[in-house]
């Protein structure tokens, strides 16, 4: 090879190598589970067997110590270094603070992402910076705004005005694209249908540098808010990129191959910025949800 050959094969190696955007390159996955109200023994394999069907990631698993083990807990913390993605799937104790300063400084940074599915956005209400990273979590009505969708547009409530969280509804729901060109919604549908799931309403805090993504329309005929509810949305922190979704209460929510494209999505555009990952060819469409088996 000649030297200029061997010079550019350098710098094309030194411009690839620090990104895991090459498709080539595995993204670096950890999720966080151990304690949560939900079945996290449960739901930790399907977020792990999803992200690994994309052939996108190496997926690790760090499980924190059961609840009442403080000791245990202050000992807890998974090595982000390691890392260019955590995806959250844990609701219980507070984390260290060594654990709690090392995620939020890495973020704000921009050397890993952030990946909020479900009820790891009813964790931490008293831990600032999580408040931030989130943009809005499962609050009571007082704690801080809340964005919600009327006619179309997006709206800020105060505090104190409107219920505190909840998931007034449950069942099949249509999500609403608010934004159809942000690389993890580019392609799919307008609308297309969710199979049956908590619909998380009345999402409340500082509500700083969120972009959402998309809505669900919580129907009061069904004993909903009547409005328009974030359920896909990023978050700015810093240079980081935190990706949030209030969909996938258990098992079967995230069987919902919609919920497994979001994710997936979602999980690279958190530690890329980009998204590769195509859509399933069994995406759902406006009026069939599409439901995987458990195999
Ligand atoms: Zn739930």
């Amino acid at each position: 090879m000649r030297p200029v050959s061997l010079l550019l094969a350098a710098m094309v190696l030194v411009a690839i190598a620090p990104l895991p955007s090459s498709a080539a390159e595995k993204i670096r996955v950890v999720i966080v589970d151990g304690q949560n109200n939900h079945k996290w023994q449960e739901t930790t394999p399907i977020l792990q067997q999803i992200l690994k069907a994309s052939g996108r990631y190496t997926v690790d698993v760090a499980t924190s110590p059961p609840k009442g083990q403080k000791d245990a807990m202050q000992k807890f913390h998974p090595d982000l270094a390691k890392y260019d993605v955590v995806v959250s799937n844990y609701n219980g104790e507070p984390w260290s603070d060594a654990f709690n300063t090392d995620l939020h400084q890495r973020l704000k940074a921009g050397t890993i992402g952030l990946v909020i599915v479900h009820a790891a956005n009813n964790a931490f209400s008293g831990w600032k910076e999580y408040n931030q990273m989130i943009g809005m979590g499962w609050r009571g009505t007082g704690f801080g705004k809340r964005l919600k969708y009327v006619d179309g547009k997006p709206v800020i409530v105060p505090a104190g005005q409107d219920l505190g969280s909840g998931h007034r509804y449950v069942g099949p729901f249509e999500i609403t694209l608010r934004d159809a060109e942000h690389p993890v919604t580019k392609g799919m549908p307008a609308s297309w249908l969710h199979g049956r799931d908590e619909l998380y309403d009345n999402m409340r805090g500082p509500v700083e540098n969120v972009h959402v993504l998309a809505t669900a329309f919580s129907d009061s005929a069904k004993k909903g808010t009547g409005t328009h509810e974030p359920m896909i949305w990023t978050v700015q922190y810093g240079q980081g990129r935190v990706f949030h979704t209030p969909m996938g209460h258990d098992v079967y929510a995230m069987q919902c191959a919609g919920f497994a494209a979001v994710l997936e999505r979602g999980t690279e555009w958190a530690a890329t910025g980009q998204v590769t990952i195509p859509l399933p060819k069994d995406f759902p469409t406006a009026d069939k949800a599409s439901i995987r088996s458990k195999k």
